[in-house]
């Protein structure tokens, strides 16, 4: 069994839900990612480019899809704002994989690990519509860089667990190619937007409490040893339409799971293809 920080969080909001993505490995038909989605997956692949300190190469067609173009301007915006943006010696999309307790592996892939003076650091990328107060002073509880710091050493052989994280939050640009411009004179305005407010674009350095690191270790620890013995998978119908948006799996549980209702609208993809195959590959949650 192969848990992950996103599978934990998956169950403690609805057991079922993670029933259907984790051990039946269900998705809906179609269901493709929103443009926020692509264009974050875009950055991150580009700001891993430039992570291991290589050049961004030629931007993408005028006519490429705007996801591309968008997270190519925001991606040279940020080399061009951070004089150490190379900053990721320590690898990029750092890869790992270790035991928890009998039976189960956690996994899961890290932006960056910086070598500063002062120790290795988490590096984690963000990319958001809009940056806010309540946005800033959320990321300490960020769950995901807590569960990296606590099992990424220990994957790596190394006592204890990590105490410090680097966040490049980036703004989302409002403003797109326009027909009569080229990429790269798109790429000069995106990056004056970010210079005429410069909270749209930020590093924060965080210290990560370990005492808080090691209580969501164990909460993890034990959130596991309840999905190994779960056979019931109860609902939690508070989760079907949280944030205002409908939960995939709701025609499967308002029919009572429908058999015809499944194989309509629903397909099999395996969990975790947000992780490199090699260190999932055959997994179920
Ligand atoms: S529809 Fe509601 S009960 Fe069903 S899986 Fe989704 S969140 Fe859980």
């Amino acid at each position: 069994m192969l848990v992950t920080q996103t599978s934990l969080r998956t169950y403690m909001m609805c057991a079922r839900r993670y029933y259907w993505r984790y051990r039946q490995c269900k998705v809906r038909i179609h269901e493709s990612d929103g443009e926020a989605i692509v264009t974050g997956k875009n950055l991150h692949a580009l700001l891993a480019i430039i992570g291991r300190g290589e050049d961004l190469g030629a931007p993408p067609a005028d006519d490429a899809p705007a996801e591309a173009q968008v997270a190519y301007a925001m991606a040279s915006a940020y080399a061009f704002r951070f004089a150490d943006s190379a900053l990721c010696q320590g690898g990029v999309e750092v890869a790992f994989r270790c035991p928890v307790v009998e039976g189960a592996d956690t996994a899961g892939q890290i932006d960056g690990l910086a070598i500063r003076p002062d120790g290795i650091w988490l590096v984690e990328h963000k990319s958001t519509a809009q940056i806010t107060g309540d946005y800033l002073e959320r990321l300490p509880m960020d769950l995901q860089l807590h569960w990296y710091a606590g099992w990424w050493p220990e994957s790596a052989g190394m006592e204890g667990c990590l105490t410090q994280a680097v966040y490049s939050v980036i703004q989302k640009p409002t403003i797109r190619l326009k027909k009569t411009e080229t990429m790269p004179e798109y790429c000069l305005r995106v990056a004056d937007w970010y210079k005429a407010d410069q909270t749209r674009m930020l590093r924060q350095e965080m210290y990560l409490n370990p005492k808080r690191v090691e209580q969501f270790r164990q909460y993890g620890i034990e959130v596991i040893s309840r999905i190994q013995e779960d056979a019931d998978w109860l609902p939690n119908f508070d989760a079907c339409n949280q944030y205002g948006r409908l939960c995939s799996y709701f025609p499967l549980c308002n029919s009572n799971n429908r058999v015809a209702i499944l194989s309509s609208m629903f397909e099999d993809k395996a969990p975790f293809s947000e992780l490199p195959e090699d260190l999932v590959k055959g997994e179920i949650g």
